[in-house]
């Protein structure tokens, strides 16, 4: 059976932080969410029979914060789930989680759903950057959760943590370094904040680390977590023993999955399409018949974009790109498509076997040398 990965996008927050731009709508009332969840139910009710043939190897519900969920409408949405697709037993089920919206009855209705990876938004150890980026938690509430969450059977956890924040010091991020490896999680993401057009930290004048203190950030926790037997497999994320995210892999690796709910994408039979970041229009599209479907390619990439693609992909992942892979897969030398050899020779690249992967200097700058080596950009 064809394996897929199917996303659910669940579009609310308590409040915005300063530096999103996920679509996220405020949550107010508790209505609007359990409304969204039959929306979502119906919407997958009507394309079940299109992955008859299908199986469901990973679940990711993201968001947004999708532990607004209430507990009963969480296990609407698992039940329709599991009679609309064939769900591999061994599937990894993860959600989202934000420490100001999980109980312990969620965290009981989530494992009897079958969620066996949580991801919660810990982002800094220091309460005043919390404050600052607008997240309306603080450590005290992300260590209550996060050991609820223990204590209710979770064994894999991410945590996702960010750096180079406005006014932080080097010193300031190993604070959150250390703390969170003392949590112990399983996994653990790392982003640096980028300042996105149109949120609130656009409009301000931030005093933000310069690129060596962002790579003295980066470097350091790359080499702590990965002292710790965290193995560095992609970019941003790191986990320990072989708790990669097999949902994340998948778009990685150009490999299929379907999303549900605006702002969700999907690929599937060689075609990426998404749904508009605007929920009224997806349910109102939903009740004459089918959201929108928009596509972010043309629908027939040429040979370079298809290779290019697989490029940039594969080398954000810590495996980097087989020569063997590659020429199986376009019938093409990787090293004569892409000049590689002058990163390796500085250190940015590491070649070994036939296998050429980013060294952690060259992860730092690799939208650099891609743009330096990609050919259809
Ligand atoms: S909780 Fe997450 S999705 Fe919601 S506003 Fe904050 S960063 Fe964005």
């Amino acid at each position: 059976m064809r394996a897929l990965g199917l996303y659910i996008h669940i579009p609310f927050c308590q409040s915005k932080c300063r530096y999103c731009d996920f679509y996220s709508l405020p949550h107010r009332q508790a209505c609007k969410i359990h409304d969204y969840v039959s929306v979502i139910c119906s919407h997958m009710e009507k394309e079940a029979s299109l992955y008859r043939d299908c199986i469901i190897d990973s679940i990711f519900i993201g968001g947004g914060t999708p532990s607004l969920v209430e507990a009963h409408d969480f296990e609407r949405l698992c039940d329709t789930i599991r009679r609309c697709f064939n769900v591999s037993c061994g599937v990894e089920f993860s959600l989202e989680a934000n420490p100001d919206s999980i109980n312990r009855e969620k965290l009981l209705a989530y494992k009897k759903c079958g969620v066996n990876r949580l991801s919660i938004g810990m982002q800094s150890a220091l309460d005043s950057e919390l404050r600052c980026l607008g997240r309306i938690h603080t450590l005290e509430m992300l260590e209550k959760s996060y050991f609820l969450a223990r204590e209710c059977g979770f064994d894999n956890i991410n945590l996702d943590i960010m750096y180079a924040l406005p006014n932080q010091s080097l010193d300031a991020f190993l604070k959150t370094i250390e703390r969170v490896i003392e949590l112990n999680p399983e996994h653990i993401s790392a982003y640096c904040l980028k300042i996105e057009d149109g949120t609130p930290f656009s409009k301000m004048e931030l005093d933000l680390p310069n690129e060596d203190i962002q790579y003295d950030m980066y470097m350091t926790l790359c080499e702590r977590l990965e002292a710790l037997g965290y193995e560095h497999y992609e970019i941003s994320n790191f986990a320990k023993n072989a708790h990669r995210c097999a949902h994340n892999l998948k778009y990685w690796r150009q490999m299929e999955y379907i999303g549900f709910g605006p702002a969700s994408h999907s690929f599937f039979d060689g075609v990426r399409y998404y749904y508009d970041s605007d929920l009224e229009l997806y349910t109102r599209d939903l009740e004459l018949g089918a959201p929108k479907r928009l596509f972010e390619d043309s629908p027939q990439m040429s040979e370079d974009e298809m290779m290019d693609e697989y490029v940039m992909l594969a080398l954000r992942l810590g495996d980097g790109i087989s020569e063997r892979e590659f020429f199986n897969r376009f019938k093409k030398d990787f090293k004569s498509e892409y000049d590689i050899e002058k990163f390796v020779k500085s250190g940015h690249m590491v070649a070994q076997n036939g296998i050429y992967r980013f060294s952690n200097k060259g992860f730092f700058v690799s939208n650099f040398i891609l743009e330096n080596i990609l050919k259809s950009i």
